[in-house]
């Protein structure tokens, strides 16, 4: 398997910018994320606060491709799912595939929901962040599925194919969404609750009975999707050179916490890929 330089997580402003500063590095890099440089960015009504800007988001999404179309940044449309420290790499798995790199920068965005009570006390114990990973464990079972936008209706219906009801939670129409076992339910969870494992999922006006729960977002929580990755109040503790308590792993962006702005974070991703340069310097040689 070839092994990369650093591994960039994030499509957004920051996940660029780094991708952009380790190409520009001469870094073996690889990029994952979607086209299109995220939803935050391309659905922004008025940019008024980043350099040579002065449009709307989707103005400053053309400009980021033309920009990366002429540099030749080149972007892995993957999403993924888990990042694990392997020795003195580390293994990124997406959908089964697996990457494996020398360092990794973080650069997932942060949701702007949070997460509801009992989500990260049951993560493991029914409660998932993806469908293709472990909606096999549902066979003929109930499960939730809470969709954060018409983007994961295709995990929601994967699920389906193998629990025998899948109730896919959501805050707008959800049309889309077919399979003869999904019920549509148009509310908002408020927590997931159970013993040794789920039980059920409240809502804002009842609750389901379910062997499981699936939060299918954006940006999942920093640690559950690094295992180890120390946090503090849902952000990723960084130091300066944005460093993080494991070895070789940067983040940088809105993960890293307030203010959530552009700037800040494309200069975070700027910094992220120097840090991860000198450290394959001192650690590698390189
Ligand atoms: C409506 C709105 C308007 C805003 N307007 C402004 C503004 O005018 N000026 C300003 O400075 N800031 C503005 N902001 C804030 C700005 O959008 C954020 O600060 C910025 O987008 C953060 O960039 P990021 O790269 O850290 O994260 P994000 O933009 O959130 O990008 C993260 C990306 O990574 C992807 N991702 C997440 N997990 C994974 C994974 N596991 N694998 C692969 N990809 C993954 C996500 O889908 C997303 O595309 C606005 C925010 C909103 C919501």
């Amino acid at each position: 398997m070839k092994l990369f330089d650093t591994a960039i997580v994030g499509g957004g402003i920051a996940g660029y910018t780094a991708a952009l500063t380790a190409k520009n590095l001469l870094l073996d890099y690889v990029w994952f994320g979607e086209e299109g440089f995220g939803d935050k960015l391309r659905f922004s009504e008025h940019v008024t606060n980043f350099p040579a800007v002065s449009g709307n988001g989707a103005e400053f999404a053309s400009l980021l491709q033309a920009q990366m179309q002429h540099e030749k940044v080149i972007l892995t449309r993957k999403r993924i799912d888990g990042v694990y420290r392997t020795g003195e790499t580390y293994t990124l798995s997406s959908a089964g595939e697996l990457y494996l790199s020398r360092t990794v920068i973080l650069a997932t965005g942060v949701e702007a929901g949070g997460t509801i009570r009992g989500e990260r006390e049951f993560l493991g114990k029914g409660v998932s962040y993806c469908a293709v990973c472990d909606g096999a464990l549902y066979r003929g079972k109930t499960v939730a599925a809470v969709l954060s936008s018409p983007a994961f209706e295709e995990e929601a219906e994967y699920l389906a194919k193998f629990a025998g009801n899948v109730f896919a939670i959501v805050r707008y129409p959800a049309d889309g969404l077919q399979a003869e076992n999904i019920t549509i339910l148009r509310k908002r969870p408020i927590a997931v609750e159970g013993d040794d494992r789920v039980r059920r999922l409240v809502l804002e006006d009842g609750a389901i009975e379910t062997d499981g729960v699936f939060f299918l977002k954006n940006s999942v929580p920093p640690d559950a999707l690094a295992f180890g990755l120390e946090t503090e109040e849902g952000h990723v503790k960084v130091d300066r050179m944005l460093k993080t308590n494991l070895p070789g792993l940067f983040a940088a962006g809105d993960i890293t916490g307030r203010p959530y702005q552009y700037a800040k974070a494309a200069g975070e991703g700027c910094v992220a890929a120097h840090s991860v340069r000198a450290f394959l310097r001192e650690n590698i040689k390189k």
